[in-house]
């Protein structure tokens, strides 16, 4: 008999699963491409592969588990103390940290939805209780209501700026704003995952913020941007109370050794990869202007995808981008977001569009 008496936490039966972008089907005689998980289309760096064979032969080893080398690169090109640095497995799992450090059972974790659907994973995982705040009808953060869905039992929220999956931005000023009127011992986390993509502006100094109010924290990633998503690496600006109980709630060893060395290898490959963003960020403004002309009223977005509110046609919209070979990524009957990728897959999604219409 293989059925399991092992107990499983009867909490788990409220956690959502997580569900992750697909691989296109493939297709005859039609190159596929997959735009459903905001990953960046470009192939790695050379130098980047080169620093990654040469650990490769090393994996033997534990990585480094303080992260060393890669937390003082980016504590030098952050202008911050790197005891301020805490890496974990992607900018997801530095959340989970963030949560199990922060929250006892019960405690609430106020966020805006929709937005990062790992946001009531990771909270509900924790025995924390997600408190979603619904956007405003121009699909932006309402802070104001998430102001007032702070209570005695909240312990954190969480900003993401801009919006995955709905693109737009918070402002610096409505930022500074929202903090000024959060409890001091409430921590806002600010998910910058999409930050690079950020036209100049547009952008909130988050780490400007962070500096100025010690329970404000900012959350990045190697995944986006730097094209490491695959590597699993990201990290959390925190003042140094919180960083060290993250580097409890890390898991040991965590950010494995190619991690490591991709990551450092990137920081040092910065110009190459800003000028990929900058063609990926050019991209999308021709996205967003062909899909305007057409009609679509698509938000402003800040990072590498736009959204498409397109409610009951939802479903519709997506079996037309799969007839058409590019897997894009539903939201209920919400909408649809679609990554910025390789032109070829940018026009494809400008002639799906036209031909669906808005
Ligand atoms: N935050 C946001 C807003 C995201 O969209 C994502 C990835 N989809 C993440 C965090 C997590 O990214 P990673 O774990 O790969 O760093």
């Amino acid at each position: 008999d293989t059925t399991a008496e092992v107990r499983i936490r009867a909490a788990l039966d409220a956690v959502p699963a997580y569900v992750a972008g697909k691989p296109p089907a493939p297709r005859d005689g039609l190159t596929v491409y997959k735009v459903s998980s905001n990953e960046n289309p470009y192939p790695p760096l050379p130098s980047v592969l080169e620093a990654v064979r040469d650990a490769a032969g090393a994996i033997n080893r534990y990585p480094d588990m303080g992260v060393s080398a890669l937390t003082e690169a980016l504590a030098k090109r952050l202008a911050v103390p790197a005891a301020r640095i805490a890496t974990g497995t992607g900018s997801v799992g530095v959340l989970g940290q963030i949560i199990q450090a922060t929250c006892d059972d019960g405690d609430e974790v106020v966020f805006a939805w929709r937005s990062f659907e790992a946001y009531p994973i990771v909270v509900s995982l924790a025995g924390a209780v997600p408190v979603a705040v619904p956007l405003t009808e121009e699909h932006r953060h309402d802070l104001p209501a998430m102001r007032a869905a702070i209570t005695d039992r909240t312990r954190v929220v969480l900003v993401c700026t801009p919006n995955n999956p709905t693109g737009p931005t918070v402002t610096h000023e409505e930022l500074v704003d929202f903090v000024e009127q959060v409890p001091r011992d409430v921590l806002v986390v600010i998910d910058e995952a999409y930050l690079e993509f950020v036209e100049g502006e547009d952008a909130v100094r988050a780490l400007e913020i962070h500096q100025a109010y010690p329970h404000v924290a900012v959350l990045r990633t190697f995944s986006k941007a730097y094209g490491l998503a695959g590597l699993r690496v990201g990290y959390a600006v925190a003042h140094e109370p919180l960083a060290e109980a993250l580097r409890k709630t890390a898991t040991p060893f965590g950010v494995n050794t190619l991690a490591q060395v991709a990551a450092l290898a990137s920081l040092d490959a910065q110009d190459e990869l800003d000028a990929r963003v900058a063609d990926l960020v050019a991209e999308r403004a021709r996205v967003v202007a062909a899909l305007r002309e057409q009609g679509w009223d698509v938000p402003q977005s800040g990072a590498n995808f736009v959204w498409f509110p397109l409610r009951e046609r939802t479903a519709a919209f997506v079996q037309a981008c799969e007839q058409a070979g590019l897997s894009v990524r539903p939201y209920g009957s919400d909408g649809v977001r679609v990554t910025i990728g390789e032109p070829e897959a940018n026009d494809r999604l400008i002639d799906v569009a036209a031909a669906f219409g808005p």
